[in-house]
């Protein structure tokens, strides 16, 4: 399928899309191949192999604990986090897995109980000796296709392999399974053709927006429009919104220090006790730190494993909704405006935002192991950029020069994240970021749309920066922050 709006920003959990979210949605579409060929009864052995960057953040970004959970059939977009927690305990309690249990019991109707042991048949899933410390990991074997790779095999109990698999996580929480990227990208190439208006690059976007006589937010719900109705696409974005504001809401009501042994304290809860006192009334002197709250909440969540938008990555899922905070309570009207109107300019930001992500995607890569996290935190910085000069009342090429100057001032930024852990520089980048798009979009709306670096130029230079760089600075913790802040 062409890359849509409801690709880019998906529901998962933290705290990594390329390295928790992927690694789940692999191994659960590894667990629903078991039991659609019906292998599960069969199945004696299990083994995982994590590759390069999986391999060497996988502790950090929680990619062991994901795979356990997708083996068990749970998908990153459903589960809640209380089934993570409870299911987690489980299995390092028994050193035992459910393999495919939740495809299982999807099949029998619901009809099982998660704790269940037993066979596949009745909803079941086949219990398997295999934790955490059993996954293999081999941070120095790069495969061909992608450095996040993961493999899967399931063996009988004479040894003889029932199946296997190895997927490449691209970014994102986009899966590609080994041996199929030709199919993956006909396949891309077909559902484009059904698209009224495919683009590829930031000139075709442009090009269908002055034939069409519509903004860049606008060829993104045309092309929507192939698969959904206009009801669907309006709720699902609502829903998208919905889940954002959920993920703040969530985040600043906790009190503990993140995960993972750093003992980062969470700074949201407090600075949104503080921002109730000093801005009672919305005064919008405050909008930047209401903006900078928004972002660091979602990332402390997500840091958490927390439920949070994909957007277009987990690392950088603060910055559209910190930008769609501001869009939606600080420009023209909108202290005054009803919820329907801020729920109009959600729809029409997100649209924008998305169009502007597909041109990443299509001409780049948003995984921090492929390209730094420029792709990540630069390429969410100028989508947000991007949107918010539409819904400023930007033209078309104003909307391009916003998404040009936020990824323009975002290039060579590497991914060096301390301990492995999204937490720093993650966390505070976000919100960086997100005034970096408010101050872009601002800039691009002063200015007439032209300007000297093109959308797609910038994007290209991104693309090469990132293959240049080293792999030192590719979320592998092995350089900068990294290496040089010493933990205590
Ligand atoms: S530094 Fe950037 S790319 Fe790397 S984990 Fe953090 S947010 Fe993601």
């Amino acid at each position: 399928m062409a890359v849509g709006v409801f690709d880019l920003f998906t529901v998962g959990i933290g705290p990594s899309s390329s390295h928790t979210v992927g690694p789940m949605r692999a191994a659960s579409v590894f667990a629903r191949e078991l039991v659609q060929q019906d292998l599960l009864d069969r199945a004696a052995s299990l083994r995982v192999d994590l590759y390069g960057s999986l391999a060497a953040t996988g502790k950090g970004h929680g990619t062991m604990t994901a795979v356990l959970l997708g083996l068990e059939g749970y998908d990153p977009e459903l589960i809640l986090p209380d089934q993570v927690d409870s299911r987690l305990a489980a299995i390092a309690e028994t050193g035992e897995l459910q393999l495919g249990v939740q495809v299982a019991m999807e099949g029998n109707d619901g009809g099982s109980t998660v704790s269940g042991h037993g066979s596949a048949a009745g909803g079941r899933g086949k219990p398997i000796k295999y934790g955490v410390d059993d996954i293999v990991m081999r941070p120095l074997t790069i495969l061909p296709r992608h450095t996040n790779a993961v493999s899967f095999e399931v063996t009988d109990d004479g040894g003889n392999s029932l199946h296997s698999a190895t997927f490449y996580s691209v970014g994102g929480g986009f899966v590609v399974r080994d041996g199929e990227e030709d199919a993956a990208a006909n396949e891309l190439d077909a559902s484009k053709a059904e698209q009224p208006l495919p683009f590829r690059t930031a000139v075709d976007l442009l090009q269908h927006c002055t034939n069409e006589g519509i903004s860049i937010g606008e060829v993104m719900l045309a092309n929507e429009r192939a698969d959904r109705s206009d009801g669907q696409i309006r709720s699902g974005l609502l829903h998208i919104r919905d889940v954002m504001e959920a993920c703040v809401e969530t985040s600043i009501q906790r009190t503990d220090v993140l995960p993972g042994g750093l003992k980062v304290r969470r700074r949201a809860p407090g600075w949104h006790q503080r921002l109730l006192s000093e801005d009672p009334d919305g005064d919008p002197k405050f909008w930047q730190e209401w903006v900078n709250l928004v972002a660091l909440a979602v990332n402390e969540e997500n840091a958490s494993g927390g439920r949070v938008v994909t957007a277009p990555t987990n690392g950088a899922a603060g910055i559209i909704p910190a930008v769609l905070h501001y869009a939606t309570r600080y420009t023209d009207g909108m202290a005054t405006a009803t919820q329907e109107e801020r729920d109009d300019v959600a729809v029409r930001f997100l649209l924008a935002a998305g169009s502007i992500g597909v041109l990443y995607k299509e001409q780049a890569s948003i995984s921090g192991a492929e390209v730094g996290c420029q792709g990540e935190v630069g390429s969410a910085s100028s989508m947000a950029a991007g949107a918010l000069a539409e819904i400023m009342g930007g033209t078309p090429e104003q909307v391009a020069n916003a998404a040009e100057i936020a990824m323009e001032h975002n290039l060579g930024l590497t991914c060096d994240p301390i301990s492995g852990l999204v937490q720093i520089p993650c966390i505070e980048r976000n919100a960086i970021a997100s005034a970096k798009a408010i101050n872009a979009a601002k800039m691009a709306l002063w200015g007439d749309g032209s300007h000297h670096v093109s959308l797609d130029d910038v994007i290209v230079t991104m693309r090469e920066t990132g293959k240049d760089m080293s792999s030192k600075y590719k979320e592998t913790a092995e350089g900068g922050l990294a290496v040089n802040v010493v933990e205590c």
